[in-house]
C-alpha cells in the first residue's frame, strides 16, 4: 500500500485474511481526486488500484492467493455490500458505510466534469460502454469520457487494450469485467497502465446504463440490495452462497478469539 501525501493510509481491518479499509463514500472520493491531482503534476509515479471488495471476492481470495495479494497490495479496498460492513461491524472495527463500484463510478462523474479529469470505461458487453458514458455526459455536461471499448480480459488483447488507453490520454480507468478477473487483469498491467487510478466495477455500466435495473433505493438503504439482485437474476444463487458462507466463517473466528482471551 502506499501513501498518498495529505492522505496517510486509511484506518483498515482484516476479514478471513483480506484487507478492507474503512472509508466512507466521500472519503474515497477525496482519496481519487488526490490520486488523480498528484499524477497529473508528478508524471512518473504509477498507477494506483482500487478494489471494492464484496463477500465473493473474500470468499474466493479464500484460494486464489493470487487474487488475495492483489486485493491486499492495492493503494484502497473499499467495502462493497452489507455483508462486508457487517462483517467490520461484528469484529468490532466498523466501516462507516457501503461503498459500491457502482456509486463510486456515478460520484466520480461529476467529479471528472468539474476537475476535466479524464475517464475511460473498459468491459461489459458492446455498446453498454458506450450508453453509460452517454447517460453519464448527459448528466454532468463537460464530462470527458476519454474513451470506451469492450474488449476481453484475455491476455491476447492487453496490448491493444493498453495502446488504446495510453492513445486516449486517460485519467482514470474503470473496468468492467467482473471479479476476479477485473482485478487481475489491473493488478497485472498496473506498471504499465497510462492512468493515475484503475477500479474494478463489475456490473457498474450494467446499472448506470439502465439494462439491469437496480434496487429501489430504500432497500439499497436497508442493505437488501443483494436480495433484489437474487430475485431478478436467479442463477446468482450460486455466487450468493458466499455470504451465508462468509458470515459463518467470520463468527467461528472471532468466536475462537474471544476464547483465547
Ligand atoms: N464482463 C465482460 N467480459 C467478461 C466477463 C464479464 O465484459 O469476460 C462484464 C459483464 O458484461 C458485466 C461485468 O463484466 O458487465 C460483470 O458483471 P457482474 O454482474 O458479474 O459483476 P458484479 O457486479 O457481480 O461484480
Amino acid at each position: 500500500m502506499i501513501d498518498i501525501p495529505s492522505h496517510p493510509s486509511p484506518p483498515s481491518t482484516t476479514l478471513l485474511g483480506v484487507r478492507v479499509d474503512l472509508l466512507s463514500q466521500a472519503e474515497t472520493l477525496s482519496r481519487i481526486d488526490q490520486i488523480v491531482a498528484l499524477h497529473r503534476n508528478t508524471t512518473d509515479i504509477p498507477c494506483r488500484q482500487i478494489v471494492t471488495v464484496n463477500t465473493e471476492f473474500i470468499i474466493t481470495a479464500q484460494r486464489n492467493p493470487l487474487f488475495r495479494q492483489c486485493i491486499n497490495q492495492a493503494t484502497l479496498v473499499v467495502p462493497d455490500g452489507m455483508g462486508v460492513v457487517w462483517g467490520t461491524r461484528y469484529k468490532g472495527e466498523p466501516a462507516p458505510e457501503r461503498v459500491t463500484g457502482t456509486d463510486t463510478l456515478a460520484a466520480l462523474a461529476p467529479l471528472c466534469a468539474e476537475k476535466g479529469y479524464r475517464l475511460y470505461l473498459l468491459g461489459a458487453a458492446p455498446g453498454v460502454a458506450e450508453a453509460t458514458a452517454r447517460i453519464l455526459q448527459q448528466k454532468h455536461p463537460g464530462l470527458i469520457i476519454a474513451g470506451t471499448y469492450a474488449g476481453s480480459p484475455a491476455p491476447a488483447e492487453e496490448e491493444d487494450i493498453l495502446a488504446r488507453i495510453r492513445e486516449a490520454k486517460a485519467d482514470i480507468l474503470c473496468v468492467a469485467y467482473g471479479a476476479p478477473a477485473q482485478e487481475l487483469w489491473i493488478s497485472r498491467n498496473l506498471s504499465r497502465l497510462p492512468v493515475a487510478v484503475a477500479m474494478g466495477v463489475g456490473g457498474a455500466y450494467d446499472f448506470l446504463s439502465g439494462r439491469t435495473p437496480r434496487a429501489p433505493k430504500l432497500m439499497q438503504r436497508l442493505g437488501l440490495e443483494w436480495l433484489y439482485r437474487l430475485y431478478r437474476q436467479p442463477w446468482r444463487i450460486w455466487r450468493m452462497l458466499a455470504i451465508p458462507r462468509f458470515m459463518v466463517l467470520i463468527f467461528l473466528k472471532e468466536q475462537k478469539k474471544k476464547k483465547k482471551q
